[in-house]
């Protein structure tokens, strides 16, 4: 009778205190500091409700230039793990985290384990010369696979108590970007060969464009993110009339005359809406996603250069973390 009580009580007590607890109080979240939309939405995918997550860059504003304020030096001093891109994209962020991380705190550089040296790309933008490679690694969704697995990595070690959690969202995650790549491929190779030429405004299709077959012939933006000069924007018109390109791609972030001007001179048409950082719809939106971004940039590329963009209507861009 004894032996039963105390098994009861035993198992009353293991009950209780073994598994995962349900992280309803903010106090038991994980506090999560980002940069940029899209890497925000990736943590958010991987992380779900176990972490309160602080994007720092709003949607529309240039990161490559962001300067930091005093309430983002509150936000990181007060998270478990800053997660950034890195390779010089959001320098003034991980300054800041490197002064003001908590003891314990993580920094996380996305950009630094997703690819090694000798993948690096040097190009219009960013020059050999300047130092530090194109950042915009995530614009390849099999690269945002790996930014998925790193946060998964770091997550556990900070709360290993949702390892399992945290496994499946990376899991499902990984699933929807392969449906999405698939989609990516498809679409693609519906643009005719010679359209599947990218001169794009700001410089982010480097590491999207071999994995889909694009080259990337050129980007107007220089390197210090001023205005092309005279000579500049005369040389790019005629390479536009040599080339036959049939659009030119500008960017969200970086409304530009110079674009009309080269449109206006050569008879290509231009399109001022593709975007690397800034999440299409408003907060909320399913398509407020990475996977919505990259759906979004695909299927104005294939409009405009002579594609089928139908493939891209069968990948939901909504979040894939379970509640
Ligand atoms: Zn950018």
């Amino acid at each position: 009778m004894r032996f039963w009580l105390v098994a009861a009580l035993l198992l009353l007590v293991l009950g209780v205190t073994a598994g995962p607890r349900a992280p309803t109080e903010a106090r038991d979240r994980i506090k999560v500091v980002t940069t940029v939309a899209p890497l925000t939405n990736i943590a958010l995918n991987i992380g779900g409700s176990r972490i309160d997550l602080v994007g720092l860059i709003p949607g529309g504003v240039d990161s490559h230039t962001y300067e930091t304020s005093p309430s983002d030096a509150r936000e990181v001093a007060t998270a478990d793990l800053v997660v950034v891109n890195g390779l010089a994209l959001e320098d003034a962020v991980v300054e800041l985290a490197r002064a003001n991380l908590k003891p314990g705190a993580r920094l996380l550089e996305l950009g630094e384990y997703t690819i090694t040296r000798d993948q690096w790309v040097f190009d219009f933008s960013f020059p050999e010369e300047e130092g530090s490679p194109n950042p915009h690694i995530w614009m390849n969704p099999l690269y945002a696979a790996g930014y998925a697995e790193l946060i998964r990595d770091d997550l556990i070690e900070i709360d290993p108590e949702g390892a399992q959690y945290y496994t499946a969202n990376t899991l499902h995650f990984k699933g929807r970007i392969e449906e999405l790549d698939r989609a990516i491929l498809a679409t693609a190779a519906s643009i005719p060969g010679q359209n599947r030429r990218l001169l794009t405004y700001h410089d982010s299709f480097a590491y999207f464009s071999p994995r889909y077959g694009f080259s990337v012939i050129g980007a107007i933006q220089p390197a210090d993110f001023s205005e092309p000069s005279a000579r500049e924007v005369a040389t790019l018109i005629d390479q536009v009339r040599a080339e036959g390109v049939p659009a030119i791609f500008g960017s969200e972030v970086f409304p530009s005359p110079v674009l009309e001007q080269i449109a206006r001179e050569t008879g290509a048409r231009y399109y001022d809406d593709l975007r690397d950082d800034d999440l299409p719809g408003e907060e909320g939106a399913p398509e407020h996603t990475y996977v919505g971004m990259m759906l979004f940039d695909v299927r104005l590329m294939a409009e405009a250069l002579g594609g089928n963009p139908a493939p891209l209507a069968g990948v939901d861009p909504r979040n894939t973390f379970e509640p």
